[in-house]
């Protein structure tokens, strides 16, 4: 699956499950972007196994946490009318050219 294949995929579902009723301002969308990420280092805090599933069926753990990283993504770049697979093609292009480690960055 191609990701704007997946962003079709991840938008569809979204207004099935009643996430697209409303407008979701931009600083929302990275807040909530953001929680997710919150969470990832969470599950890495309390020593979860990357990926596992509770007694109810959620999926937990760094991997679930950031598969939701990239549901939210994928939802809030077809909000907004973004192709998301283009922008990652064209910044990886940009990185490409850059220096190593984008001039010796720590991390
Ligand atoms: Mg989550």
């Amino acid at each position: 699956m191609k990701i704007n294949q997946l962003q079709i995929l991840v938008y569809d579902w979204a207004k099935r499950k009643g996430w697209c009723d409303r407008i979701v301002p931009i600083p929302e969308q990275v807040a909530l972007i953001h929680s997710e990420a919150s969470e990832a280092l969470e599950a890495w805090r309390n020593k979860e196994p990357q990926s596992w599933t509770d007694e109810t069926g959620k999926p937990q753990g760094v991997g679930s946490e950031y598969a939701d990283i990239v549901i939210r993504v994928c939802h809030y770049s077809a909000l907004l009318g973004i192709d998301l697979q283009a922008e990652i093609l064209r910044k990886m292009d940009y990185n490409e050219k850059r220096e190593h480690r984008h001039g010796n960055k720590a991390g």
